[in-house]
């Protein structure tokens, strides 16, 4: 099964695509992820990626293009996909679906988890992420992190200027694509202001798992 997981920052993407990676077995690939990796490791990936991500702005299409033309031809996603973070404009959507093509591995759904973009200000603003595993927690959580006991720290680009930089950018560049999969019958929209819990059930549901 290959999905696209749509929804502004915050929204609950990776979240959700943790779970489904430990009850699914599906590889997750975070555009995300894989450049704040590459700007840790000073590559020139992340040397190019690093000042648009501090201003909350996008990395040019034709640096991830690549990247995910690469990315989505390892062994591990053989069995499925569940691509977070990408597409996130119109020219990447169009990328992915020639890619797609191209290996024979159609799209199964983009599913839209769906939240109010007040809501995501006060979200991302206590967000709080794990230094070793990444694991996604709260400024109430305290200093550790649940899963592996690693030190928890807030993303450079989780400030509220930069937050409110990065919800007009989904705005005007990434809230087409919604437009894009709904009219190739690709859409499930599901409402993301709700327990992460509840609103698996919900993704689970809505993907006949
Ligand atoms: P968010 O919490 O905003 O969803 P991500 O971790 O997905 O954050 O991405 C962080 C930053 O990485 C983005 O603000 C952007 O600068 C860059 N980025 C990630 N994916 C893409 C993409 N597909 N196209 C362009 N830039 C991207
Ligand atoms: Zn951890």
């Amino acid at each position: 099964m290959n999905i696209v997981l749509l929804g502004a920052p915050g929204a609950g993407k990776g979240t959700q695509a943790a779970k489904l990676v430990s009850q699914e077995g599906l590889c997750h690939i975070s555009t995300g992820d894989i450049l704040r990796s590459a700007v840790k490791n000073e590559t020139e990936l992340g040397k190019k990626a690093k000042s648009y991500m501090d201003a909350g702005d996008l990395v040019p299409d034709e640096l991830i293009i690549d990247l995910m033309r690469e990315r989505i031809q390892e062994p591990d996603t053989s069995k499925g996909v569940i691509l977070d973070g990408f597409p996130r404009t119109t020219t990447q959507a169009v990328a992915l679906d020639t890619m797609l093509s191209e290996l024979g591995r159609p799209l199964d759904a983009a599913l839209l988890i769906d939240v109010d973009p007040e809501v995501i200000v006060g979200r991302l603003t206590s967000r709080r992420m794990c230094k070793e595993c990444g694991a996604i927690g709260t400024a109430a959580d305290g200093d550790a992190c649940k899963a592996c006991g690693g030190e928890m720290y807030q993303r450079d680009d989780d400030n509220e200027t930069t937050v409110r930089n990065r919800l007009d950018v989904y705005e005007k560049l990434t809230s087409p694509l919604i437009d894009y999969y709904r009219g190739c019958d690709l859409l499930i929209s599901i409402d993301g202001d709700r327990d992460p819990d509840v609103v698996f059930a919900d993704v689970k549901k809505s993907l006949g798992l």
